[in-house]
């Protein structure tokens, strides 16, 4: 019989690409979402297949499914600096109560969960690159303390029913990871500069852009987060790629891909804005066989090249 798999944040980038992922691979998969930074765009190519139902619901609120289930995969939550700076409370929620939420279901249905962590559990490091032994360096009272206690408060509940009622659990750290179907105007740096370079505007870096990211293309982070959930492993894994690059570099990057002669724009260095990130994925490697395959070159021009093809009125639809 096909397994069963509940994943929320079904309708954002990461759970809707996770849905496929999980249907090609004959899972009956329910995706859950209340749409307050997803969009059904995202998943309407799913709503005919009969292996796929999707619950609009809050998982910040009671969450019931009828049935059995195997598998839970946690992914609703504002993942985005801007986003979650709009909405800090409901991001503390989602991450705490919305995870008791799916903890408590995963208990009652026996099933196995993974929770989608963060690179940002290690805050503005001070080890680099980051390992999981590392502990971190978060200001939990500065603006993005709202996402990155909750992930850290996320993993830490996750932990505690792995231990005390012998749940099985997962947790993914997961690094800055891309492809098609961000949101436009999420104010991730990616699609920030993909979106300026299609409307011909300047490419802003904030601060002097020295600080450092490492980009993993969307399908390295779903086979990553496959295996990891198949594995018996429930200590964190890194996912990411450890390609790293300053952002500066980065936009000069995309001025080559775009074929656009833009200038760059220097705005203020946000908050907390990490220096430095770059996963050590070492356990990855070991416990997972898993590498990432696809260079920043590749997944970028898939990327654009997927922006670039959506019609005008697609691109407005996408900045809502
Ligand atoms: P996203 O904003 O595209 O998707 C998040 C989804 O969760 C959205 O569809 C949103 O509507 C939904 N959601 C939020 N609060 C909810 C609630 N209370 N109830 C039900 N649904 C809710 O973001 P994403 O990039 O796909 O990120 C998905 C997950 O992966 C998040 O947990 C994020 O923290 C984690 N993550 C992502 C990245 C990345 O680079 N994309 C990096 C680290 C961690
Ligand atoms: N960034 C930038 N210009 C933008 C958006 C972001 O220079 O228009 C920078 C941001 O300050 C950070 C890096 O790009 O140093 C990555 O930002 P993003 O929001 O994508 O992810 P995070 O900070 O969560 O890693």
């Amino acid at each position: 019989m096909a397994k069963r798999i509940l994943i929320t944040g079904a309708a954002g980038f990461l759970g809707s690409h996770l849905c496929d992922r999980f249907i090609k691979e004959g899972f009956e998969v329910i995706g859950m979402d209340n749409l307050i930074t997803g969009d059904l765009r995202n998943i309407e190519h799913l709503m005919k297949n009969k292996n796929f139902e999707f619950h609009h619901h809050d998982i910040t609120k009671f969450v019931h499914v009828a049935g059995d289930l195997d598998y839970i995969l946690h992914f609703a939550s504002p993942a985005s600096p801007i986003d979650y700076l709009k909405i800090p409370i409901q991001t503390l929620k989602v991450g705490s109560v919305g995870t008791m939420h799916c903890l408590g279901l995963a208990k009652e249905k026996n099933a196995r969960i993974l929770i989608a962590s963060t690179s940002e559990v290690y805050g503005d490091p001070l080890v680099h690159p980051q390992n999981e032994e590392y502990y971190g360096n978060v200001n939990a009272i500065g603006p993005r303390g709202v996402y990155d206690e909750a992930k850290r408060f996320q993993e830490s509940i996750t932990m505690a029913y792995h231990r005390f009622h012998g749940l099985e659990t997962r947790i993914a750290r997961i690094f800055n990871t891309y492809g098609p179907r961000m949101r436009l105007n999420d104010g991730r740096v990616i699609p920030a500069f993909i979106g300026q370079a299609l409307r011909g505007e300047d490419l802003t870096v904030f601060g002097d852009g020295s600080q450092t990211r490492s980009f993993c293309y969307v399908d390295d982070q779903v086979e990553g987060i496959y295996r990891l959930l198949l594995s018996d492993y429930s200590e964190p894994v890194n996912i990411g790629n450890p390609n790293e690059i300053s952002i500066l570099d980065f936009a000069d990057e995309i001025i080559k891909l775009t074929g656009t002669d833009q200038r760059i724009v220097y705005k203020e260095l946000p908050q907390d804005d990490p220096l430095q990130r770059k996963p050590d994925i070492t356990r990855a490697r070991e416990i997972l066989g898993w590498e990432p395959k696809v260079s920043r070159a590749e997944g970028m021009k898939i990327t654009y090249d997927y922006f670039k093809s959506l019609s005008q009125e697609e691109l407005q639809k996408r900045e809502h």
